[in-house]
């Protein structure tokens, strides 16, 4: 008689729900309530994604629509959590994430305000430079500004992650280095494996490993491979390249759900979740492995920080 291993609690550090629901609300997004039920998660991180370069004041009218819709989603009986360790069943919780900091240049003191409303983990930049730093598809070489290192340092004591998914080399090296608490790549692959400077270098990876940090594997097909296919098992080829360059404990999935235009073959949703977790089975992983990749790695993070 086989035993069936108890169905790990899993965790998301990514997905850009909140503003696919505020753009296009007529759209069916890929994270539900009944997905994310099916797949057993626990912990779905919502970004308040930064959007197309406009003003600051258009930028900040957008968080608020976002703000908007997160409310509208706990008014529809979506729970939140403000810290990862409080989540000890199995049900959704939703942890409030930024993806472009923008926002933060009205003054360090607005980041507390964002800290109070819920945000627990910011990436610096999108696509676009800002007044903290630089990302990835301008340069690898401009370092965070001045304000930006100080940016950094406030959310680190109110106890936001600062998330480097797609920050610049430079900007990243800036944060390992000149400041005291680890990182996190939210949604994140290796660049061994492809190589797109959205990706992190094997010098990166164990770095930010070395520092205590996390990677959220990214189920983007462009990131993840060159060739025509893209499956389950090229999401795992990345998780085990970052084992092998010291990540064990601190991989997990940010899948990037309603950010990406396409899917790996048998991860549409958050209700496939369990498809990729019989795949690490599968590739032999053990399973205090496939609890840790699953979210345990996720919220350890969050204790380390
Ligand atoms: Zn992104």
């Amino acid at each position: 008689m086989s035993e069936t291993p108890a169905s790990p609690r899993v965790c998301d550090a990514h997905c850009d729900t909140l503003y696919s629901l505020l753009t296009a609300p007529q759209k069916p997004t890929d994270v539900t309530l009944e997905r994310l039920q099916q797949g057993g998660v626990a912990i779905q991180t919502m970004a308040m994604y930064v959007g197309p370069a406009a003003g600051l004041d258009v930028i900040e009218q957008r968080f608020e629509g976002m703000f908007d819709q997160l409310e509208a989603l706990k008014q529809a009986g979506w729970r939140q959590v403000d810290d990862p360790k409080e989540v000890i069943d199995a049900q959704p919780h939703m942890l409030l994430s930024i993806e472009g900091c923008e926002v933060f240049a009205r003054g360090l003191s607005v980041i507390a305000d964002y800290r109070a409303r819920g945000v627990r983990m910011a990436a610096i930049t999108w696509n676009h430079p800002n007044a903290l730093g630089t990302p990835h598809c301008v340069d690898a070489t401009t370092g965070l500004s001045g304000y930006g290192l100080n940016a950094v340092r406030e959310m680190q004591r109110l106890g936001i992650a600062v998330d480097v998914s797609h920050l610049n080399e430079a900007g990243f090296y800036d944060i390992l280095k000149k400041t005291d608490v680890p990182p996190l790549a939210s949604h994140s692959c290796a660049r061994a494996l492809r190589d797109h400077t959205r990706n992190l270098t094997d010098g990166q990876l164990r770095a930010l490993f070395g520092a205590g940090g996390f990677v959220g594997l990214n189920f983007f097909p462009m990131f993840l491979t060159d060739g025509p296919v893209c499956t389950i098992d090229t999401v795992i080829d990345h998780i085990q390249h970052m084992y092998d360059q010291g990540g064990a404990g601190m991989v997990g999935f940010g899948s990037d759900f309603d950010g990406i235009s396409t899917k790996p073959e048998g991860l549409d949703n958050p209700g496939d979740f369990p498809h990729l977790i019989e795949g690490l089975r599968r590739r032999g992983f053990d399973e205090s492995d496939v609890l840790a990749i699953a979210g345990g790695a996720f919220i350890r993070y969050f204790e380390r920080i």
